[in-house]
């Protein structure tokens, strides 16, 4: 038995409520979301993601090359200046997006201060 599996469901609509694993946003019925399943490391896992956030994660692993994603931290451990850019295109609805845009834009102008000063 092969000891690697992966696999994605798109789902259309949801039947019932679910909460991104990513971004911890709701997904509402009759929103759309990926099912992730896999195996990893001899354990099963099943994580429900928002198209949002798969998008974030196609842009790690194919444009960043990050194999081991930590679904559950990746917004906090990942962002950057294109994921900010996707969250803010995207108009992500979720209250804790909108914490991570905000915490990101004053780590941003802090070390454009420090910039300043340093010079
Ligand atoms: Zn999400």
């Amino acid at each position: 038995m092969s000891s690697d599996f992966y696999s994605i469901q798109k789902i259309k609509s949801a039947r019932k409520e679910h909460t991104c694993e990513c971004c911890r946003t709701k997904i509402l019925i009759g929103e759309p979301y990926e099912n992730q399943t896999g195996v990893y490391e001899g354990r099963f896992y099943s994580q429900k993601v928002c198209p949002v956030c798969s998008k974030i994660l196609d842009y790690l692993f194919y444009e960043k090359g990050y194999e081991e994603l930590d679904i559950s931290q990746c917004l906090n451990e990942y962002m950057d200046d294109s994921i900010y850019k996707l969250l803010k295109e995207v108009q992500h609805p979720s209250q804790h997006v909108e914490d991570l845009i905000f915490e990101y834009e004053q780590e941003k102008l802090y070390e454009v201060m420090e910039d300043e000063v340093q010079i």
